[in-house]
């Protein structure tokens, strides 16, 4: 079975130029949502807290956004490289259906899995 890299190279394309204007969007809502904020120093305190709710929440989901985009923009950084596809971890080539199924895939699964046990080993110990 041959792994059209080409083809997952486009779908990381498309899925980069999806999160940038996403991203762009959130921003720039953010930015009016702040604004209001700071045009109205003596708002009512209950829609000031609801303001600061729904900022946080978008905050929140501009980081996941901009998280995946820094994966996407990795994984095409990887195919200049020429390492698109090379496991991260042990350097061997990541199973083709994980690719297909994750194009911005780092790590094989074992490793994947190994890294995971990690970092719980780490948050269970403190
Ligand atoms: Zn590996």
């Amino acid at each position: 079975m041959t792994t059209n890299f080409n083809l997952l190279r486009s779908r990381l394309e498309s899925e980069q130029k999806r999160l940038s204007e996403q991203l762009e969007q959130l921003e720039a809502s953010n930015r009016s949502t702040e604004e209001r904020r700071e045009g109205s120093p003596f708002g009512k305190r209950e829609e000031e807290a609801n303001e600061t709710q729904e900022l946080e929440k978008q905050l929140a989901l501009e980081k996941r956004v901009k998280d995946q985009l820094a994966k996407v923009e990795h994984a095409l950084n990887k195919f200049e490289e020429g390492t698109y596809g090379l496991c991260e971890g042990c350097g061997q080539p990541i199973d083709p259906a994980r690719l297909e199924a994750l194009p911005q895939a780092r790590r094989c699964m074992s490793c994947k899995t190994q890294q995971e046990k990690d970092a719980k080993g780490k948050f269970s110990s403190g």
